[in-house]
C-alpha cells in the first residue's frame, strides 16, 4: 500500500510536522552523525533538529570519509558532544571565544562509542558534555541510562548553555507534537501501562 510521506520531515503527509519546524540561527555550527539504523526510527529527532537549525548538517552513515574536510571549518573549534572522562561541561561563550563546531552522535551512547571506533578522527576531538540534564520529555522509549536525552533535547540543552540568554526551546515544538501524537495513537491506557 502506498502511503505518501512528506519529503522534508519524512512523516506521513497527514501528519507532516513542517509547519512546526522553526528556522533558528545560532553562533554554533552542528554536525550530526547518524547511524543508518537510527534514520529508520519513526521518531527521528536528529532530523527534526537539523531541519530547524540554519547551521546544522545531518549525515547518515557508519564510516564518514568526508570527516577531515568537514572538521576543518575556519573560525570554529571542532569538539564532540560525548560524556567521556575528560569531557568539559559546556558553558556560555566568552566574548572573544571562537564558536564551536559541535559534532553530535545520534542515538544511544553505546552507538556513539561504535561511531567513535569506526571514525578514529572523532576520538581526537576535545569532548564536551552537559551539566544538570533535566528529565527527558522523551517518554516513548524508556531512557536506557539516567540523564539520557533524545538527540534533539541534547542539542537544545547544549545550545541553551552556550548561547544564553538565547533559548532554542522552539526547536522542540515538532518533537513534542510528535510525542503527543504517538501517545494519542497508542492509546492512553497502553501508554500508562508501559511507560509510567
Ligand atoms: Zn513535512
Amino acid at each position: 500500500m502506498f502511503r505518501p510521506i512528506c519529503s522534508r520531515c519524512q512523516r506521513p503527509s497527514g501528519h507532516c510536522l513542517c509547519a512546526l519546524i522553526p528556522a533558528l540561527d545560532s553562533r554554533t555550527r552542528l554536525l550530526i552523525l547518524q547511524h543508518p539504523s537510527e534514520a529508520r526510527h519513526a521518531l527521528n529527532t536528529a532530523r527534526l533538529a537539523a531541519l530547524g537549525l540554519c547551521k546544522a548538517e545531518l549525515l547518515v552513515g557508519e564510516v564518514f570519509e568526508d570527516l577531515p574536510r568537514l572538521l576543518e571549518c575556519p573560525g570554529y573549534r571542532p569538539c564532540l558532544l560525548f560524556p567521556g572522562e575528560q569531557a568539559t561541561v559546556l558553558s556560555r561563550y566568552a566574548a572573544d571565544d571562537l564558536p564551536l563546531l559541535l559534532v553530535v552522535p545520534d542515538g544511544t551512547w553505546r552507538k556513539a562509542r561504535k561511531l567513535l571506533y569506526l571514525n578514529p578522527l572523532l576520538t581526537a576531538l576535545p569532548q564536551v558534555t552537559l551539566n544538570n540534564v533535566s528529565a527527558s520529555r522523551y517518554r516513548l522509549r524508556k531512557a536506557p541510562e539516567p540523564g539520557a536525552l533524545s538527540t534533539i533535547e541534547a542539542i537544545v540543552a547544549a545550545l541553551d548553555a552556550l548561547e544564553a540568554p538565547q533559548s532554542f526551546s522552539a526547536l522542540l515544538r515538532p518533537f513534542e507534537a510528535l510525542i503527543d501524537g504517538q501517545i494519542a495513537a497508542m492509546g492512553e491506557a497502553v501508554y500508562q501501562r508501559n511507560h509510567l
